[in-house]
C-alpha cells in the first residue's frame, strides 16, 4: 500500500492564540516586602521574545543590596508566617492556586511569548501543573503531622530559590508552594531570559493578600543568584539548573549551615524493545525529546532501539518528524516553538557540529522558519556510540542520539553509562521487563510506555550529577522542614 505523503498534501491555516487579554508592563521592578520597588543597582535588562527578537519589557537587575533587602523582608515575615494557624496558611495558598487558574490564559500566552514554548504546551501543561502544585501543597499546609506521623516538624526559615528558563512559572510553583505551606518565607530568582511570569505571579500574590514579605521575587542573572547563595541569613538553597552551577553552589555553601536541594541536568535513556507497540513508542520518542524544544532536564535524549525493530522505528520516526510544525509559539498548531535564547541556540548548533565532526549521521526535518527568532529543526543522529560527545553531554535542545541494542543486560549497561541519573523510559508489552528495568536503571524516574508525565504528588529528582534531593510529593515537603 502506498504511503500518504502528509508533509506535502496537508497545510494548516494559521491558528494564532489571541493576545488581546494579556497585560504587560514596559518595565518590571523587584517584588520585595509585598511591593514593587526600583532596584538599588539602578540597572534594568531587556527580556526578548525568542520568536521575533523584539524586546518585550525591561526587567530590574537586583544587586547584593537588593538581595539583602529581600532576605531581610523574608526574615521579618517568617516570624509571623511560621506562627500563623496552618489552616490560614493553607487558605492563602488555595487562593493563589485559584487565582492562577482564573488567569490561566494570560499566563499561558505570556509564557509562550517570553520563553518560546508552543501555546499548546503552556496552556495544557505548564500552567495547569503550576496550579496543581499550589493546590496540592495548600492541602498539606494544616496536615503536616499526618504527612510525617510521630514526628515533630518545624519550618526551616528563609529559603533562597533559583530557577531555570525552561518551565518558568511551573518551576516557581515547585519552589514556592511547598516552602510556604511549611511556614517558610522565600526569596526567588527566575532566570534572566524568562522573568515575566514570575513577576505576574508577584502581582497576583499582591492581589491575593498574602502577608508582605512571605514571597519576594528578585530578578537578574547569575550574579543575583550568587548573591542569594552567599547571603548569610538564608537557611536553605533550592536550586534547579545546570550541573555546573549546581556544583558551584554546593562548593559555596559547604561549611555553612545552609541546607540545599539541587535539581540538575540529565541525559535520559528512552528504551524501545521489539515487543513494544511501535506506533505508540514513536509518539513517545517524539514527546520525550521534542516536548518544549528539548529544553527539558528529563528529556529522552538518548534513544535505544532493539536491533530487530531499529530500521522500522527510525523510518517511522523520520516520517513523523517531517510532520512536526516548527514555528510561531502562539500558533495552536505549532509542535516545536522557538529556542529560548540566542546563546542556547549557539550551544545546540555547536553540539550538532560536534556530532557531525565525530562521525554521526544527521537527519533533520525540512521546515521553513522566520528569519527572525531562534529556531532549530527536530534533529536525529544515527551512527553514534557511547563515547560520542552528543551521547554523553546534555544538549538541552531538539537533538536525539539514536543507538541500538540486542539484549536487556546490554541496554541496562548502556543506559547507565552516563554521568547523569534523572530519567528513563521503557517501551515493552512485558511487565517483567518493566520491573527489571525500573529497578536496574539508575534514574530518579522511570516511565513505562509513556514519557514526560508529571504530577505534584510524585517526587522528582536525580542520582549522580543530576542532583541531590527530591521535589514534589511528600519528599518535596520534607525538604522544607526541620524534624525534632
Ligand atoms: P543555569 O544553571 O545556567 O541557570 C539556572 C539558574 O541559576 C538561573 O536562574 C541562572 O541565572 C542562575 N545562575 C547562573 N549562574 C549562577 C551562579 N553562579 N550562582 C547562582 N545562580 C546562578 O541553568 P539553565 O537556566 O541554563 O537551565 C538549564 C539547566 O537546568 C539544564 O541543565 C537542565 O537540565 C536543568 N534543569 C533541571 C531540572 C531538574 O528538575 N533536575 C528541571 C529543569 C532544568 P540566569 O539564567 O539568569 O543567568
Amino acid at each position: 500500500m502506498s504511503k500518504i505523503d502528509l508533509s506535502t498534501s496537508w497545510n494548516f491555516d494559521a491558528a494564532p492564540e489571541s493576545t488581546s487579554h494579556i497585560k504587560l508592563k514596559k518595565q518590571y521592578d523587584l517584588f520585595i516586602n509585598g511591593k514593587f520597588i526600583k532596584p538599588k543597582s539602578k540597572k534594568y535588562f531587556d527580556t526578548i521574545n525568542p520568536a521575533t527578537d523584539e524586546v518585550i519589557a525591561t526587567i530590574a537587575e537586583a544587586n547584593e543590596k537588593d538581595v539583602d533587602l529581600a532576605v531581610k523582608s523574608a526574615r521579618i515575615a517568617f516570624k509571623s508566617w511560621s506562627k500563623l494557624d496552618s489552616k490560614e496558611r493553607g487558605k492563602y495558598i488555595f487562593r493563589i492556586a485559584r487565582m492562577i487558574q482564573e488567569r490561566a490564559k494570560e499566563f499561558a500566552v505570556i509564557e509562550s511569548i517570553d520563553g518560546g514554548k508552543p501555546i499548546r504546551e503552556s496552556r495544557d501543561i505548564d500552567i495547569p501543573l503550576a496550579v496543581n502544585h499550589f493546590f496540592y501543597y495548600a492541602g498539606w499546609a494544616d496536615k503536616l503531622e499526618y504527612a510525617f506521623p510521630n514526628k515533630k516538624v518545624d519550618s526551616l526559615g528563609v529559603a533562597g530559590q533559583i530557577i531555570p528558563w525552561n518551565f518558568p512559572l511551573l518551576m516557581a510553583a515547585w519552589k514556592i508552594a511547598p516552602a510556604i505551606a511549611c511556614g517558610n518565607t522565600v526569596v526567588l530568582k527566575p532566570a534572566e531570559t524568562t522573568s515575566i511570569t514570575a513577576l505576574k505571579l508577584a502581582e497576583l500574590i499582591q492581589d491575593s493578600g498574602l502577608p508582605e514579605g512571605v514571597v519576594n521575587i528578585v530578578t537578574g542573572a547569575g550574579k543575583t543568584g550568587t548573591a542569594i547563595v552567599n547571603h548569610p541569613d538564608i537557611d536553605k538553597i533550592a536550586f534547579t539548573g545546570s550541573t555546573n552551577v549546581g556544583k558551584l553552589i554546593r562548593k559555596s555553601i559547604s561549611g555553612t549551615k545552609k541546607r540545599s536541594t539541587l535539581e540538575l541536568g540529565g541525559k535520559g535513556a528512552n528504551i524501545i524493545f521489539e515487543d513494544a507497540a511501535i506506533d505508540q513508542a514513536v509518539e513517545g520518542i517524539v514527546n520525550a525529546i521534542f516536548f518544549n524544544q528539548g529544553h527539558v532536564c528529563c528529556a529522552g535524549s538518548r534513544l535505544f532501539v532493539q536491533e530487530s525493530v531499529a530500521k522500522t522505528v527510525v523510518e517511522k520516526l523520520k516520517d513523523r518528524i517531517s510532520l512536526l510544525i516548527v514555528g510561531d509559539p502562539l500558533d495552536k498548531n505549532t509542535d516545536i516553538g522557538a529556542i529560548n535564547s540566542k546563546e542556547q541556540l549557539a550551544t545546540i548548533n555547536n553540539y550538532i557540529k560536534i556530532g557531525k565532526k565525530e562521525g554521526g549521521e544527521i537527519y533533520q526535518s525540512k521546515c521553513s522558519v522566520s528569519k527572525k527568532g531562534n529556531w532549530c529543526p527536530p534533529t536525529l543522529f544515527l551512527n553514534v556510540s557511547q563515547s560520542h560527545t552528543i551521547v554523553q553531554e546534555e544538549i538541552f535542545g531538539p537533538v536525539l542520539a539514536i543507538q541500538t541494542f540486542r539484549t536487556i543486560d546490554e541496554v541496562i549497561e548502556k543506559a547507565n553509562n552516563t554521568p547523569f541519573g534523572l530519567s528513563a523510559g521503557v517501551w515493552t508489552e512485558k511487565g517483567s521487563k518493566i520491573f527489571k528495568l525500573s529497578q536496574e536503571l539508575n534514574a530518579g524516574v522511570v516511565w513505562a510506555n509513556t514519557y514526560n508525565q508529571f504530577d505534584p504528588t510524585s517526587p522528582f529528582g536525580g542520582f549522580k550529577e543530576s542532583g541531590i534531593g527530591r521535589e514534589g510529593g511528600l519528599h518535596g515537603l520534607k525538604a522544607y522542614l526541620k524534624f525534632e
